[in-house]
C-alpha cells in the first residue's frame, strides 16, 4: 500500500471515529476529593485514578484561587463553591465554611446552567459534607446529602455516598453526576496531610477504591457503548501539617490535581495554566451547552480534543 492510500484510510478512520463520538450521548461524572495533596496522590497506590489519568489530561498545579481575587480562605466552603459554580469567590460570595455571603441564586451550581439548555437532562449529586448539599446543590434530580458524623465518620459516609452513586450510575439515565469524598480531609486534619502519614494515605487509597467502583458502574451501563463519558477529578485544596487555611502562598495547599478523562480528551500533561473554575466550563463544553455571557463563568474548557474545545 502506498502512502496516499494509507493517508486516505487514516482520514476515513479519524472521520468515522469523530462521527461515532458525535453520535454518542454525552455524560459527565465529576468526582471531588477533599483535601487531596498532590504529592500524596502521586505516592499512594491508586490504580483506578492512575487509569483515568492515563486515559486523559491532567495537571498537578491546578490553582484553587484565580489571579483576579484571592481574599477567601483556602478552605472547603469557597473551594467547593468554586468547583461547582465555575466562578471565584468575589462572585459566588462564599469566603468561609459558614457560607454566609453566598450568592448562589446569581451564580448557581452548574446543574442549573445545564438545565437552562437541556431541561430534561437528569442530574445526580452525592455529598457527605452536608453544608455543600444544603447551601450549594440545586437542580439535582437525584440528591443524596448525608451528614458524616462520629470519629472516622467520613470513611463510613463516603462509602454510603459511593454505594448510592454506583446504583444510580449503573441504572439511571443521568447526564451530569457529582460525587464528593471527605475522608481524605478528615484524616489530614487528624493525622497530617503528608505522603508519610499512613492514615492519610490509606484514606486516599480507599477513595481510589470507590472511584474504581464508580467507573465499573459506568462501564456496566446498558448503553455504555453508545455513550461518551467525561470524568473529572479535582479537589478544593491540599494541606500542610494538620491544616490548609491561609495557604495562598503555599504550593502544597494552593496547587491541586485536575484530571479530565475519557474518549473525548487529549492525552498527557496539561501545560497551560489550569484553575479550579475550569471544571464547570469543561463539563458544560462536553455536554454541548452554549455558555451564556450573563453567567459570567470564570473558567475555560481544558483537556478536550480540538474538535470538542
Ligand atoms: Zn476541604
Amino acid at each position: 500500500m502506498n502512502r496516499k492510500s494509507l493517508a486516505i484510510i487514516a482520514v476515513i478512520c479519524i472521520c468515522s471515529s469523530v462521527l461515532q463520538a458525535a453520535e454518542r450521548t454525552k455524560h459527565v461524572l465529576a468526582i471531588g476529593i477533599d483535601g487531596l495533596r498532590t504529592d500524596a496522590l502521586d505516592a499512594a497506590n491508586t490504580p483506578h485514578i492512575d487509569a483515568l489519568k492515563a486515559n486523559g489530561s491532567y495537571t498537578n498545579v491546578c490553582k484553587i484561587l484565580g489571579t483576579r481575587y484571592q481574599k477567601n480562605d483556602t478552605i472547603s466552603g469557597p473551594g467547593w463553591t468554586s468547583y461547582l459554580t465555575g466562578v471565584w469567590a468575589d462572585k459566588h460570595g462564599v469566603h468561609d465554611n459558614e457560607f454566609g455571603g453566598r450568592r448562589i441564586d446569581r451564580y448557581p451550581h452548574f446543574f442549573n446552567l445545564l438545565k437552562q439548555q437541556y431541561p430534561d437532562y437528569r442530574t445526580a449529586s452525592f455529598i457527605d459534607w452536608y453544608p455543600i448539599d444544603k447551601y450549594i446543590v440545586s437542580q439535582a434530580d437525584v440528591r443524596v446529602g448525608l451528614e458524616a458524623h462520629g470519629s472516622d465518620g467520613y470513611t463510613q459516609f463516603d462509602k454510603k455516598c459511593a454505594d448510592r452513586a454506583i446504583k444510580v450510575l449503573a441504572e439511571e439515565d443521568v447526564r451530569a453526576t457529582m460525587v464528593y469524598f471527605g475522608a481524605t480531609d478528615e484524616n489530614g486534619h487528624r493525622f497530617g496531610f503528608h505522603p508519610a502519614v499512613p492514615q492519610y494515605m490509606k484514606a486516599i487509597e480507599t477513595v481510589d477504591q470507590h472511584v474504581g467502583r464508580l467507573m465499573a458502574a459506568v462501564k456496566s451501563r446498558r448503553n455504555y457503548d453508545r455513550e461518551d463519558w467525561l470524568v473529572l477529578i479535582s479537589s478544593d485544596h491540599g494541606g500542610e501539617g494538620k491544616g490548609h487555611g491561609s495557604g495562598h502562598k503555599l504550593p502544597n495547599i494552593h496547587n491541586i490535581y485536575f484530571i479530565v478523562s475519557g474518549e473525548s480528551t487529549a492525552k498527557g500533561k496539561l501545560t497551560q495554566p489550569i484553575y479550579l473554575v475550569d471544571l464547570v466550563a469543561t463539563a458544560l463544553k462536553h455536554l454541548d451547552v452554549k455558555v451564556q455571557a450573563e453567567w459570567q463563568l470564570d473558567g475555560k474548557p481544558v483537556g478536550l480534543l480540538p474538535g470538542q474545545q
